[in-house]
């Protein structure tokens, strides 16, 4: 059988090109881009409303590949859920759905592995395996939908009475926010991350707003510069975890392809470029990098950058054998970063108990 079309690989005007391709109306193609993406549909079964010439042939020659669940795992405290998924070679990734107060954010992987191989994340530990497709990316958010939507409210609830109008988006808790923060570096698989980006914003389909999407990178330097030339309207993080070129290598290898002068000149060509805030990312590792020499070193190399700082205290990994950095140090570290007026946040830990947290994302190997 030759390669069916991966349905969510395919932005709105190539998927209507693609059914005017196939002797059809453009119009039809703008319903089937509505079926997957705004009424969330998995199969092509449930789509009754389009011809039956199209669904013959979407039936024939395409797929929506959903990505089957493999495992499901709910924190104790109700807030998070992890699910493995299988993708089609019988590889599988994690994929993060959050849920703290009223928002819903998905973290989703753009890769089997990763290839950066940072000392203290499991994804690290295991090695690359290979780039995720675009379908596969908007697959992860995908099901993460479809699961909001199954927990849908009923439509007599008093909370949901009175619907903007009736769409499905209304009827049920909408995914807000996407993280670019699972497993994989998604500045090394752009293409296909930043095209799952543009299919995922898509106004007339699941469309997230931009404000709401955060890639976290670990530094790759050309991925930055070409996110500020393209203008992309996302928001960006940056892992940083060493404020020194030595102390930076020593827990991102990465950083040895990329020096930090040169990741720095990145950022501030980011910020200035598109006048906008970067995120940086610091995870705390007691008595390694979360003392009052390292915070004024970052206070230092930071001062009159727009960035805001996120600590994330350490989780644990099988690889690593780093402890996480005591709260009383974390408080300090956020006392001399606001001497250089940096502002910082520490990372709530959440789904640490079935290894959701940051870096805990790994899978066994499996083919
Ligand atoms: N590859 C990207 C995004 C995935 S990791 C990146 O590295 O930025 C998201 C964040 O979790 C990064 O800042 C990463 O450095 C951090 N992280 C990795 N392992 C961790 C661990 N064991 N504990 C806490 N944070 C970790
Ligand atoms: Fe890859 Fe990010 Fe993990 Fe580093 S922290 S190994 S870049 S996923």
């Amino acid at each position: 059988m030759s390669a069916r079309l991966a349905l969510y690989d395919l932005t709105r005007p190539e998927l209507i090109a693609q059914v005017e391709a196939w002797g059809l109306s453009p119009v039809h193609g703008a319903r089937l881009w509505s079926s997957l993406y705004y009424e969330g549909r998995g199969s092509f079964e449930e789509m009754t409303d389009l011809p039956v010439r199209l669904r013959t042939r979407l039936m024939e020659e395409a797929t929506i590949a959903p990505l089957p669940v493999a495992r499901e795992q709910h924190s104790s405290d109700g807030f998070t859920r992890k699910y493995l998924l299988a993708l089609a070679d019988g590889r599988q990734i994690e994929t993060v759905l959050m849920r703290y107060h009223g928002r819903t954010t998905a973290c989703i992987s753009s890769q089997v592995g990763c290839a950066m191989g940072c000392v203290f994340c499991a994804t690290g530990q295991m090695g690359f395996t290979r780039h995720l497709s675009a379908a596969e990316i908007v697959g992860q958010v995908m099901h993460v939908d479809r699961t909001l939507r199954a927990t849908a409210t009923a439509p007599t609830a008093p909370a949901l009475a009175e619907p903007r109008h009736d769409s499905p988006h209304h009827r049920h808790e909408r995914l807000r926010n996407l993280v670019l923060m699972g497993m994989g570096e998604p500045l090394h698989n752009y293409d296909a991350v930043l095209r799952a980006v543009d299919i995922l914003r898509d106004s007339n389909g699941l469309a997230l707003g931009a404000k709401r999407i955060t890639l976290s990178t670990v530094g790759v330097v050309p991925g930055i510069i070409r996110l500020a030339d393209e203008g992309r309207p996302i928001h960006l993080a940056v892992s940083l975890h060493g404020a020194t070129q030595a102390e930076r290598a020593a827990l991102v290898p990465a950083a040895r392809a990329w020096p930090l002068d040169a990741l720095m000149d990145a950022c501030r060509y980011y910020v200035r470029k598109l006048e906008r805030r970067i995120f940086v990312e610091w995870t705390l590792i007691d008595g390694k990098n979360d003392g009052p020499d390292q915070a004024h070193a970052v206070g230092a190399l930071l001062r009159g950058l727009d960035v805001q700082v996120n600590l994330i205290p350490l989780n644990p990994t099988a690889g690593y054998a780093g402890v996480p950095g005591r709260s009383e140090n974390a408080k300090r570290f956020q006392e001399i970063l606001a001497e250089y007026a940096l502002p910082s946040t520490v990372r709530q830990r959440r789904g640490i108990d079935i290894a959701a947290g940051c870096g805990q994302l790994a899978v066994a190997e499996s083919v």
